[in-house]
């Protein structure tokens, strides 16, 4: 296995210093009222290794909800519930729009560009549904993240789901545009409220970074998925991990991540280590404001770009 960088865990007490320093945090997502509750001014890195060791800066105890970045373990649990049909219903190409977007939908008739933004997510949920109880469905995702972390604590904020439910409307909007189109196999409230409830999973920076040891192809990670899908589903955080702001992302950090409107950001350095950080302040596009400086800062440290050191 590979040799992590000479003082890793120095760099990352100094980097949660510094962050915490922050003139300007960005501002929480303000359209779900749970999540523009939080104080922006919070910090939290983790990074799982190639030796199994997880180091950690910051609140990296606190759960947060991880908002979007459980897409990438809906895709996962989804192909390997109905495998590659699902790219009959979804593409794999960048939308170049926001995350809420339904601007693409009616030229490419009801198929999302890619399953990372929330259309493409919906029908990805849906996918994952496939006819059964949402209860059932998300008993399955909960245990797929739980194994993939190895940590049985990790549950739903019902707090943030009906938050998200009682405001929700342009996601309502989204799934029965998709059902107009007949991509979608259930009711579209029924997919709705599993979407929005998988979105309020809370972990922690520790969990997360674990659960993402799978994706990083480490040693001693739960075997849930092929290395094949691994590698096509890092492709995909690459290109559409970070909605209308991937093409920066990768060009500031060179790691495939998903982020989420929580503040959440999941990073994979294949076969070197899986990374998590969270600050719940938002930039322009809807990611981490703190959180993509810091990623930015740990790639320079650590030069795990995969497009060079
Ligand atoms: N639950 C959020 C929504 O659907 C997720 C968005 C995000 O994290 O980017 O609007």
């Amino acid at each position: 296995s590979e040799t992590f960088p000479e003082g890793l865990q120095d760099f990352l007490h100094a980097l949660n210093e510094d962050m915490r320093t922050a003139a300007d945090w960005g501002a929480p997502a303000d359209y779900i009222p749970e999540l523009a509750a939080v104080d922006p001014a919070q910090f939290a890195i983790s990074v799982a290794m190639a030796d199994g060791r997880t180091i950690s800066a910051g609140q990296h105890d606190k759960p947060f909800s991880i908002q979007s970045v459980s897409k990438v373990f809906t895709l996962a649990a989804a192909l390997g519930r109905i495998g590659d049909t699902l790219w009959g219903r979804v593409g794999r190409e960048p939308s170049g729009t926001a995350f809420n977007s339904i601007a693409l939908l009616e030229q490419e008739k009801g198929r999302p560009r890619n399953p990372f933004i929330n259309a493409g997510a919906i029908v990805t949920t849906d996918a994952l549904l496939d006819k059964r109880a949402p209860r059932e469905a998300l008993a399955e995702l909960l245990q797929f993240i739980r194994y993939a972390a190895e940590d049985e604590e990790i549950y739903i904020d019902r707090h943030v789901a009906a938050s998200e439910e009682a405001t929700g409307h342009r996601n309502a909007a989204l799934a029965h545009y998709l059902y107009s189109f007949g991509n979608m196999l259930n009711e579209p409230d029924m997919t709705l409220g599993t979407y929005m409830h998988q979105c309020a999973i809370a972990m922690t920076t520790e969990q997360l970074a674990r659960s993402g040891r799978m994706l990083a192809g480490l040693e001693g990670a739960p075997r849930l998925i092929s290395a094949d899908r691994a590698r096509r589903i890092n492709a995909l955080m690459m290109t559409c991990g970070h909605y209308d702001g991937s093409g920066d992302f990768a060009f500031r950090v060179g790691l495939p991540g998903k982020s989420g409107v929580g503040g959440g950001i999941l990073m994979i350095a294949p076969g070197k280590a899986s990374i998590a950080v969270w600050s719940p302040g938002l930039n322009y596009y809807g990611n981490s404001k703190v959180g993509t400086e810091a990623a930015h800062r740990l790639a320079n440290f650590t030069g795990w770009s995969v497009f060079g050191a």
